[in-house]
């Protein structure tokens, strides 16, 4: 059950919104529970749904495409072109192969899965421009970029901004804290947190107790905590995966209530061990 409205951040500048509570879609392999929670998701105003060509060789836009049937108008979809296809023509295929799969005529937010060193930036930006000219994809933004990185894609863009950047992003995962958060705050990038509840939604150590014990006060779980504290960082969006309709649930109730001061600083001072 859950009990409250989602929450939703900025996009960016551009007056567009995504929902705080995304939904991941890598290793989606129980094909039937993962649509269901999928499904559950976007009826529970989890509407931000992140996949990418990569997951599953392509099959996992595929299930995306049957989850959204009948309500895409509500889903902002995200998807990620792979780092061998960045070249301008090879760029501009995947987001046909993409947009087939998900049976959708715009992509909303079109990412760079990684950089490739091989192909220069502002090739993949160009055909990234072209394709929001044609109405193919609505926003652009990269992941896995560090700050250099986003820098040199957003100098390579003419015409359109770079919304957002998506990295590993957890209470046990903070190395994007130095760097990449405060550069992507100052030019209002997004961080799409991912990977947010430490890629197996267990929390080990010396965190794992603090959010245990922490979770006892809010009557909340450890994941609950951690994605919580995750959106208390201004301009941060959380995808985590769920193929499980509990846990989907479980994280959609991340929200609608704070954690104190007190706490959050608390969790900001937690050593990594
Ligand atoms: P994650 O979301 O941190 O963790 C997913 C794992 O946690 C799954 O095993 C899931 O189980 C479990 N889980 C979910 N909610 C839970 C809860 N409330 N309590 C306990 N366990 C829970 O890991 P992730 O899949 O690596 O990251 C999330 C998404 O980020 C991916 O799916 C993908 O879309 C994106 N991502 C992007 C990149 C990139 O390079 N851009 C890399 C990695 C991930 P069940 O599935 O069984 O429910």
């Amino acid at each position: 059950m859950v009990d409250w409205l989602m929450e939703f951040r900025a996009l960016g500048k551009t007056g567009d919104v995504l929902a705080a509570v995304g939904m991941g879609t890598w290793k989606m392999e129980n094909h039937i529970d993962s649509i269901e929670s999928l499904k559950r998701g976007i009826e529970l105003g989890s509407t931000f749904i992140d996949t990418a060509e990569m997951y599953g060789n392509g099959h996992v836009e595929e299930m995306v495409a049957e989850a959204i049937r009948g309500v895409r108008e509500k889903v902002f979809i995200g998807t990620k072109v792979s780092p061998e296809n960045l070249s301008y023509d090879d760029l501009l295929r995947a987001a046909e192969r993409s947009l087939r799969r998900l049976n959708i005529s715009t992509i909303d937010l079109y990412q760079v899965h990684w950089p490739n060193s091989e192909i220069p930036i502002r090739d993949s930006m160009r055909a990234m421009e072209h394709l929001v000219n044609q109405g193919k994809v609505r926003f652009i933004g990269v992941s896995n970029f560090s700050s250099r990185q986003t820098n040199e894609a957003q100098e390579a863009l003419s015409r359109h901004e770079l919304v957002s950047n998506q990295v590993e992003y957890s209470i046990l995962e903070r190395g994007v804290e130095k760097d990449l958060v405060p550069y992507c705050q100052k030019e209002h990038i997004n961080i799409i947190a991912y990977s947010p509840l430490a890629r197996e939604g267990i929390f080990r150590g010396k965190v794992g107790e603090e959010l245990e014990s922490m979770g006892k006060n809010y009557g909340k779980t450890s994941a609950q905590i951690a994605l919580n504290w995750l959106l208390t960082k201004p301009g941060v969006v959380t995808i985590p995966k769920a193929s499980k309709i509990s846990h989907l649930e479980e994280n959609i109730n991340s929200i609608g209530w704070k954690l104190s001061p007190k706490d959050e600083k608390i969790l900001d001072e937690l050593s990594m061990i």
